[in-house]
């Protein structure tokens, strides 16, 4: 209702003034009855707006609303003070640990996370069903961390009785920390074990710590074996994490693994798009196809240019076009990404290497003489091409899951064998020059 109304007030104003009065130090806080709430940044932001802008702002609102409505603006206190009506939900989702904006709503759906999304639903619909514990993981700034606060948000809002917790594992890893050394262990296996959703983030940075490996294991079997759902994010698959206890990282594949691979231009526009709608951003769609075009490694990137746009805008008073978009972003517009490789460059590379014809890696056969150039093959695209194992798993006439277990083996094997080790690194640094 906010955003239509700013669309309203938006066109009767000049830019800066809506920026200045409106936008910037305005949010919504809720109606009830015939009074519309908003919370101002400060209380000279209050005095101001309420005596220059009341006016045009209720208009608005009443126009949005088509019936009466009057809009009210409080200082910071009294926002606080409104908000403890809404402050039972508030604490829950405090207790939780839960960032309000992460949730399912705010989540675009896309080919790179659509199974990651599909599961994270079905496990907020029903936790500790069958997909226990899901494991999601993908690279950096790709909406693993959202992906869970959502799974959180959507079970309280179900049932928030629920003992819902999300922790990093650092976090996780302090804390137990801080017990032993308080003597406090009791007390922490207490909390971690009396929760019916327990959301662990970056579960990768539990390689190589025995003892919270150990204490984690344990709090794992004790959830689980009491049918409560574990989610637990990492950077790699299970198998990939390093100098992780073999017996944990077969838990952690007892139930649901997904995947989130970098999403493609498309869904990068669409969450552009999405953000600046939520946002109440007029930004020109051909300045977001530009970014969405321009960025591709993640999210969080994105999300960065989108802040820097406004704020040029907001510094310069200039409204956001292709011509402000050039100046603002120009570093990254300028930037010459190398061109990428692609999963054809790998097998065409890995064939080569085996003098092996491409369609036979392709093909159905399954003599050593192939399926180990096409296991590699399919390694080094998971390394190299940003794209899902579906996808990859489409190159190769074959399923994601088959790529999966290709890549495991390999990473396993090359443990164990230098000279493979050596011929990826070759491999690599080939693919890399071609490109
Ligand atoms: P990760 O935990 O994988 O590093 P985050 O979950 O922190 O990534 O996501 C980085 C940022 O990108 C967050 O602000 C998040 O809201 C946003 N984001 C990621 N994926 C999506 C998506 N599919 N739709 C909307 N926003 C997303
Ligand atoms: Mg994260």
């Amino acid at each position: 209702m906010w955003d239509r109304a700013c669309d309203i007030l938006y066109a009767d104003m000049k830019e800066v003034t809506f920026n200045t009065w409106i936008k910037v130090p305005l949010t919504p806080l809720g109606i009830k009855e015939d009074v519309f709430y908003l919370s101002a940044a400060t209380e000279m932001y209050q005095q101001i707006v309420t005596s220059r802008y009341i006016g045009n702002i209720s208009e608005a609102l009443t126009q949005v609303a088509e019936r009466d409505v009057r809009a009210e603006i409080l200082s910071p206190a009294q926002a606080k003070d409104y908000h403890e009506g809404a402050v039972e939900s508030q604490r829950i989702i405090d207790n939780a640990n839960l960032n309000p904006k992460y949730t399912f709503e705010t989540f675009v759906v896309g080919n790179n996370n659509r199974l990651a999304h599909a599961a994270s639903l079905a496990v907020a619909e029903l936790p500790g069903g069958d997909f226990n514990p899901l494991f999601i993981y993908g690279g950096a700034g790709l909406g693993k961390t959202h992906l869970m606060h959502a799974i959180g948000h959507y079970a309280l809002e179900e049932n928030p009785n629920l003992r819902v917790r999300y922790v990093t594992t650092e976090v996780f890893t302090n804390e137990m920390i801080a017990a032993i050394q308080s003597r406090t262990m009791a007390e922490f296996r207490n909390k971690y074990r009396n929760i019916d959703i327990l959301l662990v983030d970056d579960i990768q940075f539990l390689a190589g710590r025995d003892g919270t490996q150990e204490e984690f294991f344990h709090t794992f079997n004790a959830l689980h074996s009491a049918g409560r759902q574990v989610v637990v994010t990492s950077d790699k698959s299970p198998k990939e994490i390093q100098k992780m206890d073999e017996r944990l990282i077969s838990r952690l594949e007892w139930g649901m693994v997904a995947d989130i691979a970098k999403p493609d231009e498309e869904t990068r526009f669409e969450i552009l798009r999405r953000k600046t709608v939520s946002g109440g951003i007029r930004i020109e769609e051909s300045v977001l196809h530009k970014i969405a075009q321009k960025v591709s490694s993640n999210i969080r990137e994105l999300e960065g240019c989108l802040t820097r746009l406004i704020a040029y805008s907001n510094l310069t008073g200039k409204v956001i076009d292709d011509q402000l978009a050039e100046e603002a972003l120009r570093d990254i517009f300028q930037s010459n990404e190398p061109r990428h490789v692609t999963c054809d460059d790998v097998i065409t590379a890995v064939a080569g290497y085996y003098n092996v014809k491409v369609e036979e890696i392709k093909g159905p056969r399954r003599n050593r003489e192939i399926t180990v150039p096409r296991q590699i093959a399919m390694f080094l695209c998971r390394e190299m091409v940003d794209v899902s194992l579906e996808v990859i798993g489409h190159r190769f006439n074959r399923d994601h899951s088959t790529v999966m277990h290709a890549c495991q083996k390999v990473v396993s094997e090359k443990e164990q064998s230098p000279s493979l080790a050596s011929l990826i690194r070759d491999l690599t640094k080939q693919l890399q020059e071609r490109t």
